[in-house]
C-alpha cells in the first residue's frame, strides 16, 4: 500500500482468513516488524484481537467536530 493505510481500512496483503501474507518476507513493512504480540493485545480467541484493535481505534480517532 505504497499511499499508507487509513485507519480502520484492511490491509490488501492479509489473507481471506485474516493471515498476513508478507509474514516471514522482507518486503514487510517495519512498522508491522515493531508490533509484538502479546497476551492482552491478541487474547485467546481471535475475535478478543479484534475487540482489542477495535477499542484502540476507538480511543485514537480524532474527535472531528
Ligand atoms: S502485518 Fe502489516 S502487512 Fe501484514 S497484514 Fe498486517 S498490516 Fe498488513
Amino acid at each position: 500500500m505504497p499511499e499508507g493505510k487509513m485507519s480502520g481500512e484492511r490491509c490488501i496483503q492479509l489473507s481471506l482468513d485474516n493471515k498476513c501474507q508478507l509474514f516471514g518476507k522482507p518486503e514487510r513493512p517495519s512498522v508491522c516488524l515493531s508490533i509484538a504480540p502479546s497476551l492482552e493485545m491478541c487474547g485467546e480467541e481471535p475475535w478478543q484481537a479484534i475487540k482489542w484493535l477495535l477499542d484502540l481505534e476507538k480511543a485514537t480517532t480524532p474527535n472531528l467536530q
